[in-house]
């Protein structure tokens, strides 16, 4: 295993794609995969009306900054299919759910690069067998999005020079070199993983081939992106990292686009002045908004391995929370899906909103 890394996740790899959906209890999940981010305000529009008329109304983003729309009928009925393909998200049948590719959400000079490099990926034949748990990274000099658990990263240091990473080892490369690094580590990856329930080279050891050439080169990764205005942009928070008709009806009298972050937010370019116009539609647009430190995994009644309702308690929770305070995830059992990288409060199967407030430190209420 590599350095500093303390656990595996090996079992069967089930993360949904559009062709094949995960059912949970309440119907079928499906996941859209968004390369970098960046996504039309229409494409939302047009998944949040795919769950509203065929499932749940309400559509999903995820640490991987890829879309989801879930409570859906098994099988999928061919309007979904349709409809689905139309947004243009699916341009390769044989490599979606593959195409997991995070990037600095702030940084719209490596959208080329995320470009190449998805075209490259689907490209090879091979590269279909990449587990859907795989995660590739590119970053600017800040090291955003370096903070996620990337199997391998091309962070660009200058225009043409930059750093190939896997964990904390990393080589220098070439801007022009680096897709070929990239997508080569990944082949090796699939050359030298012990089968097809090894999800991520960190589970293999530390002596891999895949590991070949590689120095110890420690990351410097900019903290994640809080919501509130950066510069003349917004990082607007997104509760419960569920999009909802109201933030969809705001964010396009703004903006036609914006860009996925993995911390449950879009950046919205140019945003800032709409900061409050947005923060009314419900999304949470300052630091100390609680949804900036409050999350929670689906649980009941959305998944089968609790009946703990993470999400409801959350909502409940949310005005007792003090201004600041821990991160905190509710989870409905050991699974932990969803949880923060950086250090957060786990609150495991919780009952009632003072388990939460408890976890806050808050306990004179
Ligand atoms: S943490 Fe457990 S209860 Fe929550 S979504 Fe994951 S499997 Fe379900």
């Amino acid at each position: 295993m590599l350095p500093g890394v303390t656990s595996t996740r090996l079992g069967a790899d089930r993360c949904p794609g559009l062709l094949t959906p995960f059912v949970a209890q309440d119907g079928a999940i499906i996941r859209l995969r968004i390369p970098g981010g960046r996504v039309h305000v229409s494409t939302l529009a047009e998944l949040l009306a795919i769950g509203t008329d065929f499932g749940a109304p309400m559509l999903a983003v995820t640490s991987r900054t890829n879309l989801q729309v879930r409570g859906l009928p098994d099988p999928l009925p061919q309007e979904v299919m349709v409809r689905a393909e139309a947004t243009g998200l699916l341009p390769s049948s044989t490599h979606e759910r593959a195409r997991n590719i995070l990037a600095a959400p702030r940084a719209p000079e490596l959208g080329p690069l995320v470009a190449e490099l998805d075209a490259a990926l689907c490209a090879d034949p091979v590269l279909a067998d990449l587990p859907g748990r795989f995660l590739f990274a590119v970053s600017d000099a800040t090291g955003s999005v370096l903070t996620e658990p990337f199997d391998v990263a091309y962070q660009a240091l200058t225009p043409t020079t930059g750093v190939l990473r896997v964990g904390g080892l990393g080589m220098p490369c070439a801007r022009a070199d680096a897709v070929a690094h990239l997508l080569e580590r990944a082949r090796l990856f699939l050359q030298h993983r012990a089968g097809p329930r090894v999800w991520n080279i960190r589970d293999l050891p530390a002596d891999s081939p895949v590991l070949r050439g590689l120095e110890p080169m420690p990351v410097d990764a900019a903290a994640p992106l809080v919501p509130g205005p950066i510069g003349d942009d917004l990082v607007a928070g997104i509760p419960l990292a569920m999009l909802r008709a109201d933030h969809l009806t705001a964010l396009a009298r703004v903006t036609n686009a914006v860009v996925i972050t993995p911390w449950r937010s879009v950046v919205i370019p140019g945003g800032a002045r709409f900061a409050q116009e947005l923060g009314d539609a419900g999304f949470s647009v300052t630091a100390t908004d609680p949804w900036a430190r409050l999350s929670a995994c689906s649980g009941a009644p959305w998944c089968a391995r609790t009946s703990s309702p993470t999400m409801e308690l959350a909502l409940a929770a949310a005005p007792s929370l003090r201004p600041s305070g821990p991160r905190i995830h509710l989870v409905g059992c050991e699974r932990a899906c969803g949880a923060p990288t950086l250090d957060h409060v786990l609150v495991v199967d919780p009952r009632s909103v003072d388990d939460v407030v408890t976890a806050d430190g808050v306990s004179d209420r």
